[in-house]
């Protein structure tokens, strides 16, 4: 094994039928063999798939797993987010990722928070500091930002409200990554911001959520993987070097964890990790 073992921990979207639910439960017990320290459920904005995560973030916990529900405010009432924390807090949920989320098409209440800062505040006022609560950090700047330099500041504020750790939106250029870090670290955050690793095996899913999310795919890599988006197993191999590489390169500077996007899928996630050395077969 790698002798800068990471942490590791690994994210779900909620299934959408049974049989989806059966793949998370699979993926699950795939990946739980690499002792990861939790097991995240994305949580849909609006409150689309709160029953979803529920029952996802259940299930692991059953199994023995460490659970972390995404939990987005936009959109919902102090009473809603109240009651669905206090659920979470009876299933035995010891860590939650805090976030805005975006405004579903078509919803325009935009709800009692503001921003996932105040969404930190509330938890803390309200529950007290036994949550580990967890937020998004954005290396290549969330898209809504004014400016590089105003998203490191909301960033830090997140922090100074109560939070205990970030987990990164994926990026492909290790240097925005660390740049972010030297950054927050000058402005005084001593939270650990853990990247968030986003495996490549699609050119159409990537190119479309890395245009919404404010995610920078560097030209090289968009243009070979327009170039092999007819051909599966090249695109999949030029996406498992570059996922591989960015990952080493971030492991060799010390990285506090890795937070892989699985997009409930085991083998790109376990080819990669077993690449890297830091899990065994
Ligand atoms: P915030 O931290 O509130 O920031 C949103 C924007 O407002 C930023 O541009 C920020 O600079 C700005 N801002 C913050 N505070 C202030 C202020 N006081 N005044 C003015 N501007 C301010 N989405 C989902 O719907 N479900 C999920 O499960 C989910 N999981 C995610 C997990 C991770 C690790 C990441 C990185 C993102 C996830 N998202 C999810 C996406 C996220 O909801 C969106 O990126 C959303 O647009 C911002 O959420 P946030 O919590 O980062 O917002």
């Amino acid at each position: 094994m790698n002798s800068k073992t990471p942490e590791l921990s690994f994210e779900f979207f909620p299934a959408r039928t049974p049989k989806g639910f059966d793949n998370l439960l699979d993926v699950h017990a795939a990946l739980a063999k690499f002792d990861p320290t939790f097991f995240s459920v994305t949580y849909g904005a609006g409150g689309s798939t709160q029953a979803g995560t529920f029952d996802a973030v259940k299930a692991i916990l059953d199994t023995g797993s460490d659970a972390a529900p995404h939990l987005t405010c936009v959109g919902s009432s102090r009473d809603q987010i109240k009651q669905t924390i206090g659920t979470y807090l009876e299933l035995g949920i010891k860590r939650i990722v805090v976030l805005r989320g975006d405004l579903p098409g078509g919803m325009v209440e935009r709800g009692y928070f503001k921003y996932a800062e105040d969404l930190v505040l509330f938890i803390r006022e309200e529950f007290g500091d036994d949550l580990h609560l967890e937020v998004a950090a954005y290396p290549d700047f969330h898209p809504e930002s004014a400016s590089p330099f105003t998203d490191l500041q909301y960033f830090k504020r997140k922090i100074d409200a109560g939070a205990n750790s970030a987990i990164t939106q994926y990026f492909y250029n290790a240097d925005s990554y660390f740049a972010f870090v030297d950054e927050a670290q000058r402005m005084g955050v001593e939270a650990p911001i853990v990247p968030g690793i986003m495996p490549i095996t699609n050119y159409a899913t990537l190119v479309r959520f890395s245009d919404t999310c404010g995610a920078e795919l560097p030209r090289w890599i968009r243009a070979r993987l327009e170039q092999y988006q007819n051909d599966e197993a090249s695109l999949k191999a030029f996406g498992f070097d570059v996922v591989t590489h960015l990952c080493l390169d971030l492991l060799d500077n010390g990285v506090p964890g890795l937070h892989f996007y699985t997009l409930n899928k085991t083998d790109p996630v376990r080819d990669i990790c077993l690449q890297l050395g830091i899990v065994e077969q």
